[in-house]
C-alpha cells in the first residue's frame, strides 16, 4: 500500500490547517492546556466547543466521510482523518467524539432508515452533544454484567439503573444508552441500544469531581426514564452487535498518533535549544537513541492508523477486522506513556508543573496525568490484548466470570 498523501489532499490539509490556526487565535484560556477539560470542564470552554461544533458542522467536516443523505460529504475516511489530524494539532474542539465516532456508526449499520434521516443529520449539521451511558459500577471490562433495565410497555421502555464515568454526562443532549431489555436474560443477551434524549424526566446527573473540584466525568441515575420504541437502535436484544460495531470506530482513533507527533516534536525542540553539562541535550548519544526508537514507532502506529482508514473506504466499516482498533489503541497509548516518561527523565518534575514559569515547556508533562486513564478508557489494554489474541491472532477466547451478584 501506498500512503502517501495526493496534491488534493496536502492542499485540504492546508485549508484546514489555516482554518484552526485563526480559529484558536480567539479560543479562551481554558484551551492553553487543551485536553476534554478544556472543551467541557467550564461554561465559556463549552460555548467556545459549540460554537466550534455548529461552524464544522455548517462546514459539512465534522462527517466527511458519510454519505450526502445523512449530512456527509461522500469524501473518504483518509480525508476524514487529515481533517481530525489538523483538529487534534491546533488542540481545537468541537469534533463531538461520541455522536459522530461511535454512535453514528451504530445507527448507519444496524439502524432503521427513518432512524438514519431522524438522528443523522443533527450530528452532521453540529447541533447536538451525545454522552456515552455503557459502563455502571458493576460492568466495565465485563459491559455484558450490566445491570440498567430498559423493561417494554406499549410504545416505551421504562429505564431504571446507573451508568458511570459517563464523560461530559453534564453537557450532553443525548444519551448512547446499552440496558438490559430482557429482565431474565444474562450476560450479553438480552440487551438493547438506544439514543436517549438527556432532558427526558427521570435523569440525574451527578459530577464526579477532579482534586481540584473542577470536573468531566459523572455518574447518571435513571429512574423510571421513558425512552419511545422508535428510539431503540437496532432489533430488541441486538445490542451487544450493536455497540460492538460502535467500539470498532471508538478505538480505531488516529488522535493518539497525532497528539503523540505534536508531543514528540516539542520534546525534540527542547533537547535542541537546551544544554546541561556544557553540550547541548541533542548531543547525548542517550536522548537521540531514545527519541528514535518513539519516532520509528510512532511511524509504525500512523501506519496502522492510515491501514484501518483505507480498509474502511475500500471494504467499508463492516470489513475492518475486530483486532486492528485493539492494536491501534493499545499501541497509541502505550507509545505515549513512553514518550511521556522519557520527556520526564529528561525535563525532571518541573516539567509536570503546567503555569509555572521556569516549567520546560510551560508544564507540557502535565498532560502525562492523563496518560494512564487512556489506558483504561474505551476497554483497558488488557482487555485489548484478550482481543487481539482471540480475533487477530485465533487463540481460544478469553471468557469473563461475572461477578457475584451485591
Ligand atoms: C478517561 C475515561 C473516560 C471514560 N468515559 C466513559 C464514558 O464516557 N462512558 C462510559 O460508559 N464509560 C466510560 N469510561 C469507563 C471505561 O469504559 C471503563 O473504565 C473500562 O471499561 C474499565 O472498566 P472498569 O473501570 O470497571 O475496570 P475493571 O473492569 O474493574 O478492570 C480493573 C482492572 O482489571 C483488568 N481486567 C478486567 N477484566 C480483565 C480480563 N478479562 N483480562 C485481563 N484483565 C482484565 C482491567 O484491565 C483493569 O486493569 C471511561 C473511563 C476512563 C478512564
Amino acid at each position: 500500500m501506498d500512503f502517501k498523501f495526493t496534491e488534493e489532499q496536502k492542499k485540504r490539509k492546508t485549508e484546514y490547517d489555516g482554518f484552526f490556526k485563526a480559529l484558536m487565535k480567539d479560543a479562551p484560556p481554558e484551551f492553553e492546556t487543551g485536553g476534554m477539560e478544556a472543551s467541557f470542564g467550564s461554561d465559556e470552554g463549552f460555548e467556545f466547543f459549540r460554537d466550534t461544533q455548529k461552524k464544522l458542522g455548517e462546514m459539512g467536516w465534522l462527517t466527511m466521510a458519510w454519505p450526502k443523505e445523512y449530512g456527509g460529504l461522500a469524501a473518504t475516511n483518509v480525508e476524514q482523518l487529515l481533517f481530525n489530524m489538523s483538529a487534534e494539532e491546533h488542540e481545537a474542539p468541537g469534533v463531538e467524539a461520541i455522536g459522530v465516532n461511535i454512535f453514528a456508526p451504530g445507527v448507519i449499520m444496524f439502524g432503521s432508515e427513518e432512524q438514519k434521516q431522524r438522528l443523522l443529520p443533527p450530528i452532521a449539521r453540529g447541533e447536538v452533544v451525545y454522552c456515552q451511558g455503557w459502563s455502571e459500577p458493576d460492568a466495565g471490562s465485563d459491559l455484558a454484567n450490566l445491570s440498567t433495565t430498559a423493561v417494554r410497555e406499549g410504545d416505551h421502555y421504562i429505564v431504571n439503573g446507573q451508568k458511570i464515568w459517563t464523560t461530559a454526562g453534564h453537557r450532553a443532549d443525548c444519551m448512547y444508552l446499552l440496558a438490559r431489555t430482557d429482565p431474565d436474560s444474562s450476560r450479553s443477551k438480552g440487551l438493547s441500544a438506544f439514543h436517549l434524549d438527556m432532558n427526558t424526566p427521570g435523569i440525574e446527573v451527578r459530577p464526579l469531581y477532579y482534586m481540584d473540584k473542577s470536573h468531566i466525568f459523572n455518574e447518571v441515575f435513571l429512574k423510571d426514564v421513558k425512552i419511545p420504541v422508535e428510539n431503540r437502535i437496532g432489533e430488541e436484544g441486538q445490542g451487544w452487535m450493536v455497540t460492538y460495531a460502535s467500539m470498532t470506530t471508538e478505538r480505531s482513533g488516529f488522535f493518539l498518533f497525532t497528539q503523540c507527533q505534536k508531543a514528540l516534536n516539542r520534546v525534540i525542540d527542547y533537547v535542541k535549544k537546551t544544554k546541561r553539562n556544557g553540550g547541548y541535550l541533542s548531543k547525548d548519544p542517550v536522548i537521540r537513541q531514545k527519541i528514535a526508537r518513539i519516532y520509528t514507532d510512532l511511524q509504525g502506529g500512523k501506519m496502522l492508523g492510515y491501514r484501518i482508514a483505507t480498509i474502511q473506504d475500500e471494504k467499508g466499516i463492516e470489513a475492518l477486522p475486530m483486532h486492528l482498533p485493539s492494536e491501534s489503541k493499545v499501541f497509541g497509548t502505550e507509545l505515549q506513556y513512553e514518550l511521556f516518561s522519557l520527556a520526564t527523565e529528561i525535563m525532571g518534575m518541573y516539567g509536570a508543573v503546567e503555569g509555572v514559569t521556569h516549567a520546560p515547556l510551560k508544564g507540557m508533562l502535565e498532560g502525562f496525568q492523563f496518560v494512564p486513564a487512556l489506558t483504561i478508557a474505551m476497554g483497558s489494554n488488557e482487555v485489548q490484548r484478550n482481543i487481539i489474541a482471540w480475533t487477530g491472532l485465533k487463540q481460544p477466547r478469553c471468557k469473563m466470570t461475572p461477578l457475584p451478584a451485591r
